[in-house]
């Protein structure tokens, strides 16, 4: 018999199967946009996280182009040995200024800004106090840290003082963390109440917006910015991979927390720093931020357009706040189906089940961008509604609701 220690990979793949939840990555032939070609199929897309349209932004492309013509094609090099390029420093500056803090740090991606950070900011003496349905990359970074990890409820302030009050003093120092904006459910964390009650414990207070930079606060400046929590945040997460356009994650806060990050956070200190056209476009997409409100206006307009017309359908959007709109049907193949009928159909909305979701809060997701037109969203909504009443998910055509 063939030596074959990975064969129990198989296996499980094959159970995966049995319950209708392997999936093959969605190819997209050309553009990220909200009209685009994947798997040969043209579809409305409502699967990115491509916010306000500006993965394919001409400032965006310009500003990527020169930047290679300039400085070529990658930068060779870790940040703290040869890798830091003056483009670098700019982008830091801006995200600063952005966010009204006293420094950031870019790193390669979202997670490795969240897993990076918690990981070294924290030790095994040491609480995170985190909200369970945190990001994976915070979790991560938890886990890493070594330190004790407690839950607290889904947006609960009640039994996020519960848990503070029995891990006070127990531990030597205590992080409370939680999303901004939560990536499956599109719901936005109650930042006043959960600051208020943090500051009693004097804990730090970590938020990750990676869904609301570029989405939520005056001209996208995150959920800080929007509940005007200004310095009472002590480190705040964002990424430049979402409404940005590109591809990274950012750190802001104070100067002590950035030098600190600069000499311990180990993705930055030993993963290579972003190629020069990464850098350029995400600086011109924090200028586009700044100078052009429309792109924020049309997003929160296509938003509330699209959960009304799904709402009007009868669909169980759960408690979303913001462009992410899930459709929960409940069971995991269930949910898969749906999401593969939608695509037969033209409309793209990913199918997401367990581990990311429960299984029985199994759903498809929506993410409107402003780069929708009226006519994708009334298209959209139209095959919602008969893949909708074709699956029974909602009621048939003129019986009660
Ligand atoms: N935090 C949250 C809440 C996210 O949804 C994501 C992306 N899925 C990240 C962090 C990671 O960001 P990135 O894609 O830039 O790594």
């Amino acid at each position: 018999m063939t030596y074959n220690p990975l064969r129990y990979l198989g296996e499980e793949l094959e159970s995966l199967r049995a319950q209708g939840l392997f999936r093959h990555p969605r190819v997209l032939e050309g553009r990220q946009a909200a009209e685009a070609v994947f798997d040969h199929r043209e579809v409305i897309n409502l699967s990115s996280n491509n916010y306000l349209g500006l993965t394919t932004h001409p400032k965006l492309i310009e500003a990527a182009m020169a930047a290679v013509e300039r400085y070529g094609a990658g930068s060779g090099s870790v940040r703290t040995i040869a890798g830091t390029m003056a483009d670098h420093v700019a982008l830091e500056e801006k995200i600063a200024r952005f966010k009204h803090t006293p420094a950031a740090l870019v790193f390669q991606s979202g997670f490795t800004a969240n897993a990076g950070t918690v990981s070294c900011i924290l030790g095994k003496e040491d609480v995170i106090v985190s909200d369970e349905l945190n990001h994976a990359s915070i979790i991560d970074g938890c886990r890493l840290s070594r330190a004790k990890i407690a839950v607290f409820k889904h947006r609960d302030v009640a039994d996020l003082r519960r848990v503070l009050d029995e891990t006070q003093g127990h531990y030597r120092r205590t992080l409370v963390i939680t999303d901004g904006v939560f990536s499956m459910d599109g719901d936005i964390a109650p930042l006043p109440d959960i600051v208020e009650v943090a500051e009693r414990y004097e804990a730090i207070i970590m938020v990750d917006d990676a869904h609301a930079s570029g989405v939520l606060g005056q001209q996208g400046r995150g959920t800080v910015d929007h509940f005007g929590l200004h310095g009472r945040v002590h480190v705040q997460v964002g990424t430049l991979s979402k409404a940005i356009g590109c591809l990274g994650g950012y750190v802001a806060g104070s100067q002590d927390l950035i030098d600190y990050l600069i000499h311990k956070a180990r993705p930055f200190l030993f993963s290579t720093s972003h190629p020069p056209a990464v850098t350029a476009a995400a600086i011109a997409a924090f200028d586009l931020l700044q100078e052009d409100p429309s792109l924020m206006e049309r997003l929160w307009d296509n938003t509330r357009y699209f959960k009304a017309g799904l709402e009007r359908l009868g669909f169980d959007t759960g408690h979303s706040e913001t462009p992410i709109t899930p459709v929960i049907v409940g069971d995991g193949a269930k949910a898969m189906a749906f999401s593969d009928r939608l695509f037969e159909q033209g409309v793209f909305a990913q199918g997401i089940g367990f581990p990311t979701v429960p299984n029985d809060k199994s759903r498809v997701r929506t993410i409107v961008t402003a780069t929708h037109t009226r006519e994708d969203l009334d298209r959209a909504l139209a095959v919602f509604e008969a893949v909708g009443r074709e699956m029974g998910l909602i009621a048939p055509v003129g019986s009660a609701r």
